[in-house]
């Protein structure tokens, strides 16, 4: 199973790359890998078993940061509208996006990050995504508010992007242009 022993930190390169596009049909490797990602996060979710291991709390994975450099997430959540999450994604692209913005006011964490950075991260309020998932099937997700920001933070992970990258330098705390914060009404 993948601990936390297993996460690559921020300054690892591999984090800093475009990740390499997945062959398809995933190989049973690719599979089997993408599977142990989508456990990872939900045994973090479990108190038990995070208690057990030490993890810390996912909602999503991106493969370079077990430190492989392939086009692979996972997600395992439950957005503010009670919509549910749970996936593995091959070679996720986001094929559409809307022109306004959207935040967390609480910011953003992520698991190969071990110190808190305080500060707004701009993303698109509504993504639309293709994907083919574990089950091999092409799919096709469209996301608002705090379901569209965790799928931009993951598949930057893809693309050598991290959260902090987005941040304000000068004031961390300035509200983006054309945004409305997803996580408060
Ligand atoms: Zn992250």
């Amino acid at each position: 199973m993948i601990t936390m022993d297993d996460i690559v930190r921020e300054g690892n390169p591999i984090l800093e790359e475009v990740a390499k596009e997945v062959a398809l049909p995933a190989t049973e490797q690719d599979s089997a890998t993408l599977h142990e990602m989508l456990e990872f996060l939900k045994n973090s979710q479990d108190q038990e078993i995070a208690e057990k291991y030490q993890l810390r709390p996912g909602v999503g994975i991106a493969a370079p940061q077990i430190g492989l450099s392939k086009r692979m997430i996972a997600i395992h959540f439950e957005d503010f509208d009670g919509n549910f999450y749970s996936d593995g994604l091959f070679n996720p692209r986001i094929v559409s996006h809307s022109v306004e913005k959207t935040f967390l006011s609480s910011g953003e964490g992520c698991l190969s990050v071990d110190r808190e950075i305080q500060g707004y991260v701009p993303r698109y309020a509504r993504i639309t995504v293709k994907a083919i998932n574990l089950a091999g099937e092409p799919i096709k997700l469209r996301l608002r508010g705090y379901a569209a920001v965790v799928l931009q933070h993951e598949i930057d992970h893809l693309n050598g992007l991290m959260f902090y990258d987005y941040i304000n330098e000068n004031n961390p705390f300035l509200k983006p242009d054309n945004a409305k914060p997803c996580d408060v009404d």
